[in-house]
């Protein structure tokens, strides 16, 4: 269901720019799992740390991780594993508008509401699993 709104075009926007999302305790150790070195490790090659924010360092640009794609996928935080598809584009088409516009991976000609109703369906299929 989930490719009639939504095609990976594998174009690296969500990973660019000069932040990345942040970690959760969770998602620091399903990372810390997946890349199977000492946590002090990760964070220390992989990570900034700013107080209680965790986040992935940027090398050119882009977060640390990706190479023509995620390689850390099974590992990847939470809100990497969301996105594009995020709830709050079912409560503003606003939000619809600005996440299509920042990922083509988005399939828009379908139209908003129609959209909502695939996404909705899948949200709900992913809180029952
Ligand atoms: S911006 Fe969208 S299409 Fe591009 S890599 Fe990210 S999820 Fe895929
Ligand atoms: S962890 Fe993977 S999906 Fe998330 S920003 Fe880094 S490269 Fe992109």
């Amino acid at each position: 269901m989930e490719e009639e709104i939504f095609e990976c075009q594998q174009c690296g926007y969500c990973c660019q720019g000069e932040t990345t999302v942040s970690l959760t305790d969770d998602d620091l150790q399903r990372m810390v799992d997946y890349i199977g070195i000492p946590e002090k490790e990760v964070k220390e090659k992989y990570l900034r740390i700013t107080g209680n924010v965790i986040q992935m360092k940027i090398v050119d640009g882009h977060c640390i991780f990706f190479d023509k794609g995620c390689t850390v996928h099974p590992g990847k935080p939470w809100r990497c594993s969301q996105w594009p598809l995020h709830p709050s584009i079912l409560q503003d088409p606003n939000n619809f508008e600005a996440i299509s516009t920042s990922c083509p991976g988005i399939k828009t000609s379908m139209g908003y509401e129609k959209f909502c109703d695939i996404l909705s369906a899948l949200i709900r299929a992913k809180e029952h699993k």
